[in-house]
């Protein structure tokens, strides 16, 4: 539990890897998951609180629904990989690529380690079913994974190496970005342009009405504008072309049950 306190703590306070609400960190024990609340924060975890054990098992997901203390939508993810540590951010870096048309391609060129390029699925059951079918075809599941206009998720039976696979990765990412003069990522105060959106958390938690978001949050949600803006602003400075999500996989992701909860969850949390 301590590894799990305390990468959850350190991830989660780095903006350029977790923005919000976003991320997670989870461990498998006794047949049981240990991993972030929906709607909480990495950075906030601590002892007894923002995280949920719920059994290590594909049906965990029929339980995740509308508790009070719900577990991540990702935890169907987390549960199908063997590893104890799984680490999932939302590396802006990565994202660069991950959000750019033949953005695997590139990161083939920048990484230099396995990697799973995952193609973009919505959160929850669906981006699980890709992975399934991902891991049934290869036989072996590479350490590391690069969601498709997502994020990142490392993972492996030590906790330093699911650590020092994420950062080694997301310096891969850094490095090839400031060769290109691309300069390190800062949160701004900015919004962003919420029409077109390039990861599921912008469309989840963009609003046009300013009002619906508790004052005390309102400077987490600059983290995510400003993930949107350097992402975009980096793929165009590296001359290529952003790959926004679908208006149907905008529509659906609206419309996910689950995505409500964590966002009216994440709004209302102090
Ligand atoms: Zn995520």
């Amino acid at each position: 539990m301590q590894h799990f306190l305390r990468i959850s703590k350190y991830i989660g306070s780095l903006p350029d890897l977790v923005q919000g609400p976003g991320g997670n960190v989870s461990i498998k024990t006794n047949g049981h998951i240990v991993i972030k609340a929906s709607g909480f924060c990495l950075r906030d975890i601590r002892k007894n609180y923002g995280y949920i054990k719920v059994k290590n098992s594909p049906d965990m997901i029929v339980v995740a629904n509308g508790d009070s203390s719900t577990p991540s939508i990702e935890t169907f993810l987390h549960v199908l990989i063997d590893s104890k540590y799984v680490i999932h951010a939302h590396s802006v870096s990565i994202n660069v690529f991950s959000c750019m048309k033949n953005g695997e391609q590139e990161l083939r060129k920048i990484i230099k380690l396995p990697f799973l390029f995952l193609r973009f699925r919505r959160p929850g059951a669906d981006i699980g079913r890709e992975l399934k079918k991902a891991i049934r075809k290869n036989k072996t599941l590479p350490s590391v994974i690069v969601l498709q206009n997502h994020g990142l998720i490392t993972h492996h039976n030590s906790a330093q190496k699911a650590l020092d696979l994420m950062m080694i990765t997301d310096l891969y990412a850094k490095k090839y970005l400031e060769k290109n003069g691309i300069v390190p990522f800062k949160v701004l105060k900015e919004r962003c342009d919420v029409n077109n959106h390039l990861f599921p958390d912008s469309v989840v938690f963009f609003t046009k009405n300013k009002m619906d978001i508790a004052l005390e949050r309102k400077e987490l949600f600059f983290e995510l504008y400003s993930a949107h803006n350097y992402i975009l602003d980096s793929i165009s400075k590296l001359g290529k072309t952003p790959n926004f999500l679908s208006a149907s996989e905008v529509k659906k992701i609206r419309n996910m049950r689950q995505e409500k909860y964590r966002k009216n969850k994440y709004a209302i949390l102090k």
